[in-house]
Order: structure tokens, then C-alpha cells, then sequence
């Protein structure tokens, strides 16, 4: 059984502060930002190419439920949604999530680095994913 199928099964700790019928959030505990949260499924999927239509649906809505919750609760006034896909991306625990990730002005924490095209590589991109 995975760590996060552990805390749902109840037979690990989190500090948990939202749950309904197929999904839990709790908080990461080596937060990037103070009160980052994980949301995550009751059932085990790896990823999103496994997770069922279902569960993504209640993944997300409960994702905007824990983001609202943040902004309401700790007077956060923006926050950073992501999920590493696959352990190349730097995914650790083998069970989707969604991090939910506190901003404030300031932080000094920095987005994703951008990077240039080359000449006609947007084109070659699209029609490989277009075709
Ligand atoms: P990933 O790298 O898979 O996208 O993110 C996994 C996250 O889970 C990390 O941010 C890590 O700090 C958090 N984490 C790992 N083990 C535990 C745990 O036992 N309890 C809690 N609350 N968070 C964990
Ligand atoms: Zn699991």
C-alpha cells in the first residue's frame, strides 16, 4: 500500500482538513509555503491517464473546495495548483494529487523558466500532436 493510501486506510497521521465520499486533502509535510495542501483520491491511481473520469471530476471539485478554503481560512491571497505526472516530472508518491501551494506578495518562490523556439519547431510540435 502506497504512504497516501496509508493515510486514507488511517494507518499513517495527516493533519487533515478536508474530506468527502472519494476524496481527502491534508497537509504536505514539507510545505514549499506555509499550509501548502495535497488533495487526493480515497482510491489509488498513479496518474492522470489512470484516474477515472469519475474521480478526477470530485479530484478537481474538491481541489477548488481546499483552494477557496485556503484564501477564506489563512488569508492567502493566491496560490500555485500543479501535480508532478510521472517521476520524470518529480512525482515521489505514486498516487495522484493535486498541490495546492500558498502565495504571497514577495515570497521570493519562482515560476517555471521559459525557454524560445526554434525556427518552425512550434509548427513541427503541433502537427505531431494534431495528426
Ligand atoms: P510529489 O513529489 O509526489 O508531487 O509530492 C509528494 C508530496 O508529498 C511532497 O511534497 C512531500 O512533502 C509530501 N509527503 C511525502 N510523504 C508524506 C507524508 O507522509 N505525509 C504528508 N502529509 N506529506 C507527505
Ligand atoms: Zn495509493
Amino acid at each position: 500500500m502506497c504512504i497516501f493510501c496509508k493515510i486514507v486506510a488511517g494507518e499513517l497521521p495527516a493533519y487533515k482538513i478536508y474530506e468527502d465520499e472519494k476524496t481527502l486533502a491534508f497537509l504536505d509535510i514539507k510545505p514549499t509555503t506555509s499550509g501548502h495542501a495535497l488533495v487526493i483520491t480515497k482510491a489509488h491511481y498513479a496518474n492522470l491517464e489512470e484516474i477515472s473520469e469519475v474521480d478526477l471530476t470530485a479530484l478537481a471539485l474538491a481541489t477548488k473546495k481546499v483552494g477557496a478554503l485556503l484564501k477564506e481560512k489563512l488569508n492567502v491571497p493566491g496560490y500555485n495548483m500543479s501535480s508532478n505526472n510521472d517521476p520524470v516530472a518529480g512525482q515521489e508518491i505514486p498516487h495522484i494529487h493535486f498541490h495546492l501551494i500558498p502565495r504571497h506578495e514577495g515570497d521570493g518562490l519562482v515560476n517555471w523558466p521559459k525557454i524560445e523556439y526554434g525556427p518552425g519547431d512550434m509548427e513541427e510540435i503541433a502537427k505531431k500532436l494534431t495528426a
